[in-house]
């Protein structure tokens, strides 16, 4: 890529990395789509981009405007960087639960940050209702609506999907990912499918979602819980709507940690919970088309995002979560 003065442009276009371990393990070549070389570290750049630009386009925010979203943190990263770099100012509403890392970044970025308690979405006081009101009541403000403002999946869509298709020179069998507003699935799903719909597109859920248990009896249901930040989805959003989804795996934060350790003792990658359970799913996927087979993945965020958590001995114990052996040393 030549000089740019756009600091935009410096969103997307990541690297695709040959998992060694996952392809290893299965007998096929397993990719992961970079996300975390995004500028906020994060899959989410790209959704912050194309809402943004959607509400310039439809004339919908004025210079100097407000952008308003309620977020697990990484969507609001994405959104305080593209805001500064266009003029705009962000207000943040965030759940108390997520991580602290997440939280002072927001901060760092000059984002208004506003800490809800999490709450089912049926409760008014949830983050997502909270920051649509937070949106009513601000003048020249709007409100990014990641899970049904399908600007998201766009971005994934002619971004992400086309990206991938191109690295793997168009020989491609299968991509999973987990759901958060399911832009990243949706959009990649719809993209590699127009592109050749053979391409077998799984969902990685984390324990706690609905959205198995709906791909596989139409119903739904919630089971069990999960520490994993951005991902476990309890309905289906807009961006969900018409989703080419295949197949459906249910993954446990034990095996998503599993692989969130070895990329990181073995392949040098440092990432978040999310990242681990695509992997996991990606492996399932491997195992269920058989050797040979050319998976992608996504490597959602860093997991520098999350010293105080996942890569903290105290608080994996306090979760019932194996501790590593170079984490329990140190
Ligand atoms: N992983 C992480 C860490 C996230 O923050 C998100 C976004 N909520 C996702 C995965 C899921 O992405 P999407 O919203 O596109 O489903």
């Amino acid at each position: 890529m030549h000089a740019t003065s756009d600091t935009l442009a410096l969103i997307g276009n990541t690297p695709l990395v040959r998992l060694k371990g996952p392809s290893e393990a299965t007998g096929c070549d397993i990719y992961g789509k970079c996300e975390f070389a995004n500028p906020g570290a994060s899959v989410k750049d790209r959704a912050a981009l194309f809402i943004v630009k959607d509400a310039e386009e439809r004339g919908a925010i004025q210079p100097g405007g407000c952008i308003v979203e309620g977020t697990a943190g990484n969507t609001g990263i994405g959104l305080a960087l593209v805001a500064n770099a266009k003029g705009y100012r962000t207000i943040i509403v965030m759940p108390e639960t997520q991580s602290r890392e997440k939280m002072d970044t927001l901060r760092a970025l000059g984002a208004e940050l506003v800490l809800v308690p999490a709450a089912p979405y049926s409760n008014p006081g949830h983050f997502v209702h909270t920051s649509r009101r937070i949106a009513e009541e601000t003048p020249n403000a709007i409100w990014a609506n990641q899970f049904d403002n399908i600007a998201n999946r766009r971005a994934h869509i002619v971004g992400t999907a086309e990206e991938i298709w191109t690295q793997m020179d168009g020989r491609i069998d299968g991509f999973t990912c987990a759901a958060g507003t399911g832009g990243t699935i949706a959009g990649v799903g719809l993209g590699l499918k127009a592109k050749d719909e053979k391409v077998v597109i799984a969902l990685s859920d984390p324990h706690g979602a609905a959205l198995y248990s709906y791909y596989a009896c139409g119903e739904l249901k919630a089971e069990g819980s999960s520490v994993a930040e951005g991902i476990g989805q309890g309905r289906i959003t807009g961006n969900l709507e018409g989703a080419p989804i295949d197949a459906q795996f249910r993954i446990s934060d034990a095996e998503g940690m599993e692989w969130v350790e070895r990329l990181l003792k073995e392949e040098g990658l440092c990432l978040g919970l999310s990242s681990g359970i695509n992997v996991a799913g990606a492996v399932r996927l491997a195992k269920r088309l058989g050797p040979g087979k050319r998976i992608a993945t996504i490597l959602c965020d860093t997991g520098f995002r999350y010293l105080s958590t996942l890569y903290n001995a105290e608080w994996l114990t306090a979760k019932g979560l194996p501790v590593p052996e170079w984490l329990a040393a140190a």
